[in-house]
């Protein structure tokens, strides 16, 4: 692997992909429609440049409803289920792509700055206070 790129994957493995290996910025979503695809109290999200994705194998693709009204694209592995990218309406302007960090296959470094959607946050969760809480996003 070179170490310009990181790599990561579905559980199953049918879904590989390659992406930069530093994310624009990594952020914990704690709204209710993470909590429920993610099967968890929160989603954590690296978003990287859009172009630099490189995808191997086939996603599913779920279209969901942001609170904004925006269409959100949940793209999962449609043989064992991880939710590997989530893509949005304006994700193209912006440049950006969204992965679901639990796929990558090296987190050690990955650190997020900012929580989103605090008000929904799990209440046992204590967050680390130099990062950025914001209650809706
Ligand atoms: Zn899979
Ligand atoms: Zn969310």
């Amino acid at each position: 692997m070179n170490e310009e790129t990181r790599q990561g994957g579905c559980l199953c493995g049918q879904v590989r992909y390659r992406v930069p290996a530093k994310p624009v910025e990594t952020v914990v979503c704690h709204c209710r429609n993470c909590q429920k695809q993610a099967g968890s109290a929160f989603s954590v999200v690296a978003f990287f440049p859009r172009d630099s994705l490189q995808l191997e194998g086939e996603l599913q693709t779920f279209e969901d409803k942001g609170t904004s009204g925006q269409t959100v694209f949940r793209r999962f592995c449609g043989n064992c289920g991880s939710p590997v990218i989530t893509d949005t309406e304006h994700a193209p302007e912006m440049g950006l792509i969204f992965i679901k960090a639990g796929t990558l296959d090296e987190v050690d470094d990955l650190v997020p700055s900012v929580h989103v959607w605090t008000e929904r946050k799990h209440c046992w969760l204590t967050l680390a206070e130099d990062q950025v809480q914001l209650e809706r996003e």
